[in-house]
């Protein structure tokens, strides 16, 4: 199954999901949606009236997952056109989004009223129901899954019941219906944990090497709010370590960990222009203008790589990095960077942060899936020993039973699933690998 998602259906990539020779396609280009068209509906009776009549639909957000995992052999449908709700509450220290805006749309509204999220991602154009429901995360010691920030949703389910469900109202299952792979309903709006807004200044190292950060790795992961290593595999460095400090942030040295302080903007991928980057230089801004790590005004790249994540416990972060280190000529044919970040354990069933505090080892590849695939099989063999769990949205070909069996709420999540869709209407190939309920 994973297979066909490797494979690029074109030569070249786009940004949208419907590609200009007709053909729905993620944002990379490498998986081609079977559903002939997008539904877009402008309401959400309209919304249930489709799931009503449909024998087999799904919720598309923003189409940047490289898994298979939004891919149906139904309708798909888009809630872009919903009325683009942002209901900021000041007292409760609360926001209640429409499910198809992207954080970039939900963010500056958040700020305006004095409000941010704990976290974002290092893209600001995702939407938030489709990184919501993927366990999509950002960085930071004390940063859990963007998921986590969820505090109630309204959702769509089997025959088009419109539910309203909130974790104060119903702790038992909510913690499941959260991150749901889309499995479980069309969540048509999210509510939102917020703090007070912030500003945030980051810095980059540049030449970190490899035994400096197996020597002092918890020293670095938690020298400040949100920190990225980045490495390509080549000269036993992280290439550069962003540090994003919340203010007031103290001014780091000039040289720290054998690396040293960048005195230019920088993107992730060496030698590559910045021009899309978030600034950097210590230089102050909105949360927003700096979690992320590319500009929500620009596009970064193009579509043109191909992207892979396993999350494993943090204690094994070390031994990781040298597991990967040992396989790095491999891995570097085939990878343009990785990023490896620290997120904090979260409650969410299917979240790949559950129940651990984890490492994040991501990789972004080339756009080739043939160079891809020995590459991506090297790394997984590496990880093997530490249990990764594979980021649902990105690329992986450990075997659906092995992943499944690293979530220890499985078996709840099929009950869930067989709840709230007994009729299979959100069923997809992908979420049946590892979520249908057996029988
Ligand atoms: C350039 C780039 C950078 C990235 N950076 C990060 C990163 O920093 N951290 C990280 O963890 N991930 C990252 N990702 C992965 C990305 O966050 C996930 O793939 C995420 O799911 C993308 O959101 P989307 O809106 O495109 O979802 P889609 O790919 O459109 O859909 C993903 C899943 O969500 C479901 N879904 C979407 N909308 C709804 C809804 N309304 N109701 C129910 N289910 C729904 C779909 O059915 C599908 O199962 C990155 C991806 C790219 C391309």
């Amino acid at each position: 199954m994973q297979g066909r998602s490797l494979r690029q259906p074109h030569s070249c990539c786009y940004r949208r999901y419907r590609s200009r020779m007709g053909s729905l396609v993620n944002w990379a280009g490498n998986v081609q949606f079977r559903a002939a068209t997008v539904d877009r509906p402008a309401s959400v009776p309209e919304l249930q009236r489709l799931v009503a009549r449909s024998t087999r639909i799904r919720a598309l957000g923003t189409a940047h997952s490289f898994s298979l995992v939004a891919d149906t052999d139904g309708d798909l449908v888009s809630l872009a056109r919903l009325p683009p709700a942002v209901d900021v509450d000041t007292s409760a220290a609360a926001v209640r989004v429409s499910a198809g805006l992207r954080y970039s749309d939900i963010a500056p509204r958040m700020h305006a009223r004095g409000l941010a999220l704990a976290n974002l991602a290092s893209l600001p154009h995702i939407s938030v129901a489709g990184a919501v429901a993927t366990g999509t995360h950002g960085s930071g010691d004390t940063n859990q899954s963007l998921a986590a920030a969820v505090t109630a949703m309204e959702l769509v389910t089997a025959g088009g019941d419109l539910v309203q469900i909130s974790r104060d109202a119903d702790p038992a299952r909510f913690p499941g219906l959260v991150v749901a792979l889309g499995a479980c309903g069309i969540v048509t709006s999210l509510t939102l944990d917020a703090l007070p807004a912030y500003a945030v200044r980051q810095w980059v190292y540049e030449d970190v090497p490899f035994a400096e950060v197996a020597a002092g790795f918890d020293e670095i992961a938690s020298a400040a709010y949100s920190v990225s290593m980045f490495t390509d595999w080549r000269h036993d460095q992280m290439t550069q370590v962003w540090l994003k400090r919340a203010e007031p942030a103290e001014v780091p040295p000039a040289r720290w960990r054998g690396g040293r302080l960048a005195s230019d903007d920088v993107h992730p991928i060496s030698g590559m222009p910045a021009d899309n980057c978030t600034p950097q230089l210590g230089r102050p801004g909105p949360w927003y203008e700096r979690l992320p790590h590319f500009r929500a005004e620009f596009t970064p790249s193009a579509g043109e790589e191909l992207q892979s994540e396993f999350l494993l416990g943090r204690e094994h972060a070390v031994d990781a990095l040298a597991a990967l280190g040992r396989v790095a000529p491999t891995l570097a044919r085939a990878v343009q960077v990785s990023e490896i970040r620290t997120v904090a354990a979260d409650n969410l069933w299917l979240s790949p942060a559950y129940g651990r505090d984890s490492v994040a080892f991501h990789f972004t590849w080339v756009p080739d899936a043939n160079a891809v695939a020995p590459a991506l099989a090297a790394a997984q063999a590496a990880l093997a020993p530490f249990e990764p769990r594979p980021h649902w949205g990105k690329l992986s070909t450990i075997a659906a039973g092995d992943v499944a069996g690293r979530y220890p709420r499985m078996d709840d999540f099929r009950r869930l699933v067989a709840e709230f869709d007994g009729p299979g209407q959100f069923r997809n190939d992908y979420a049946d690998a590892y979520a249908r309920p057996s029988g």
